[in-house]
């Protein structure tokens, strides 16, 4: 039997590292915290390579002396709490005094600090948990740490880690997390060398929200304002109509830390259930307070999750508020403005050179296609170039004939029965069409049907290079967050290759000129938003242009494609006979059924025959 010890310092370090700091993001997040809670009023942080050869965040906080900079070093060494009765008054970020010491044991660590009243600074330098010197420094008041070589001395983390653009993204995420916590801080992002944002102190949430997110983002927020008793909730909400693809604009803190919450996500949701339209998350920027002894910020080493004494106290609390807010405003001033697939308001307002409206042209795109005759989108196709830009190379009449619309042309390998002899039965909710057919009972989703039809239309329009595309009058402003302009910018190319029109009009600030032809220019802002919000997942994949090919088409149909008006009986056996030309008519793009049949068989069993 082995001895029992106990473990060196430098190993209990790194085995605590290993739950703080589990990305270089973490290690942003732990200096950061300690700047604020240091009582910095400007902080910069600067990054490279994803955070893997260098983090630095440099504070004017209050300093350190030379013996407090040392003991920082030791585990378990905090100033902000002396017992344990201490975490339930917690005012700061900090508490474990585990992130100096971890973060040291795992990299080369520089620490310089100036204490306010001392005329000299300290440097102390740890490499792998080893301590290599500390000497006295120049520095102005504050403190400065620089992390390089993170994971260096375990190489097993270092295999872990994702791409430098996802270290990234993650890093500047965190950061823009505390500048919205804390509008009043000034903070300075650098990466690789380049500043990717900067805010200067601001006065209010508002002001911040517009530095990071953009004036349109701000200007559709509202204030709110609830108490109740040891409960508190204050920020900004989206006004009724206004929500987003993604939950990346739903930011919630509590007690001024940024956290993933569940309770207070879904109450948000919840709130919004009547006026933002399903699958949309609202928008909100709010703080949540509370007697500290009632929530947890203990459950997870990094402190992203937290734990409320009475999670129903507390979601019944949010949606009161946030409800009471929204009914002050009325119903959506705009009905549903940025609701992809509602009838676009002010589509009028954006004419097109063209004479037809897309709504006409998009049902005339479906036409019964014979299965087997690759036709069919031609009609479709010509209705459309017509509506093409002239002034635009390559999308005119000439590209068009070029590539004869190759729409179905792979239909002969469907699995699919050649025509389908189904009998319309009747269209229930607007949505589904009833059919009789030989073997039972068909329930087809014409919306997913219409998608699976869209998309291997524009696979082939992309595929073929010549998506048409309409010019509008008025062009569409799209005012972007540092990062979703970064993103976009990077693949303006290969948006202006598939039917848009994008330029770049000043810093974050982009003009929406062309769109293809087959989306509602009111669809444009909306459509770009939730694409650059899948930039912004990670998994778009740029590396392989036929697949991020194929992700546009998905989107497109799925969130862009408006369903035709007319459902009458030719529609939708029109629709079925588009549906089955297609290469996997079982599913639209997303991978969910198109249609549900019942047998006889299985009829019978359920009326138990
Ligand atoms: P914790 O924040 O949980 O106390 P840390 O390991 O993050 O633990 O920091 C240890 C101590 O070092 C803090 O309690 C604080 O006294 C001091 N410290 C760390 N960073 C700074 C900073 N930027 N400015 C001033 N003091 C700091
Ligand atoms: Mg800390």
């Amino acid at each position: 039997m082995a001895k029992v010890r106990i473990l060196p310092d430098r190993v209990a370090n790194q085995i605590a590292a290993g739950e703080v700091i589990e990305r270089p993001a973490a290690v942003v997040k732990e200096l950061i915290e300690n700047s604020l809670d240091a009582g910095a009023t400007r902080i910069e942080v600067e990054f490279r390579n994803g955070g893997r050869s260098l983090m630095r965040v440099e504070d004017n906080g209050q300093g350190m002396s030379r013996d407090d900079s040392l003991l920082a070093l030791e585990r378990h060494a905090t100033s902000k709490i002396a017992e344990a009765a201490d975490l339930d008054r917690l005012a700061s970020y900090g508490f474990r005094g585990e992130a100096l010491p971890s973060i040291a044991s795992v990299s080369r660590f520089e620490l310089q600090t100036r204490e306010v009243g001392s005329d000299v600074g300290t440097e102390i330098l740890v490499n792998g948990g080893k301590f290599l010197h500390v000497r006295e420094c120049g520095r102005p008041v504050g403190t400065r740490i620089e992390v390089t070589h993170l994971f260096n001395s375990v190489p097993a983390r270092r295999k872990f880690l994702k791409s430098d653009q996802t270290e990234a993204a993650h890093i500047v995420q965190c950061v823009r997390l505390y500048a919205l916590a804390c509008p009043r801080t000034a903070f300075t992002l650098i990466e690789d060398g380049r500043v990717i944002f900067r805010s200067p102190e601001c006065a209010t949430l508002a002001d911040r929200i517009a530095e990071i997110f953009g004036r349109q983002t701000s200007e559709s927020l509202v204030e709110v304002e609830a108490a109740e008793t040891g409960m508190q909730l204050s920020g900004l909400i989206g006004r009724p109509g206004v929500g987003r693809g993604t939950r990346h604009e739903m930011i919630v803190f509590v007690n001024q830390r940024p956290v993933d919450s569940r309770t207070l996500n879904y109450a948000l949701i919840e709130s919004y259930h009547e006026s933002i339209p399903k699958g949309r998350y609202p928008l909100a920027f709010v703080f949540f307070e509370c007697d500290p002894a009632a929530v947890d910020v203990n459950v997870h080493p990094a402190k992203r999750e937290v734990r409320f004494r009475s999670e129903p106290s507390v979601r019944g609390f949010v949606i009161r508020a946030v409800l009471q807010r929204l009914r002050e405003l009325g119903p959506a001033t705009v009905p549903l403005a940025d609701t992809i697939g509602a009838a676009g308001g002010n589509a009028a307002a954006h004419a097109v050179i063209a004479p037809a409206p897309v709504s006409d042209n998009a049902w005339r795109g479906l036409e019964p296609v014979p299965r087997g005759q690759p036709d069919s989108a031609a009609n479709g196709a010509s209705a459309h170039v017509m509506r093409s830009d002239p002034r635009r190379p390559g999308a005119g009449d000439a590209a068009q004939t070029a590539h004869p619309a190759p729409a179905f042309q792979r239909a002969a390998i469907a699995p699919a029965p050649a025509t389908p002899a189904w009998r319309f039965v009747g269209l229930a909710h607007a949505s589904y069409a009833l059919f009789e057919t030989p073997a039972g009972l068909v329930l087809l989703d014409c919306r997913a049907a219409h998608e699976r039809v869209w998309f291997e239309r524009l696979q082939e329009q992309f595929h073929a290079g010549s998506v048409p595309s309409q010019r509008l009058l008025l062009p569409v402003p799209l005012e972007l967050d540092p990062i979703a302009a970064a993103l976009l910018l990077d693949r303006l190319l290969f948006l202006n290759a598939h039917g848009f029109e994008i330029a770049e009009f000043g810093r974050n600030f982009f003009r929406v000129e062309s769109v293809p032809a087959w989306m509602e220019p009111a669809d444009a802002e909306p459509f770009l938003r939730d694409l650059i919000g899948a930039f912004r997942d990670g998994h778009w994949p740029d590396a392989n242009p036929d697949l991020a090919r194929e992700e546009l088409a998905r989107l497109a149909s799925v969130k862009a494609v408006r369903l035709p008006a007319h459902s009458g009986e030719a529609d939708l056996r029109m629709l079925v006979a588009q549906l089955f030309a297609t290469r996997t008519p079982l599913t639209n793009p997303a991978g969910h059924p198109t249609y549900i049949e019942l047998n006889h068989g299985e009829l019978a069993r359920r009326f138990q025959k």
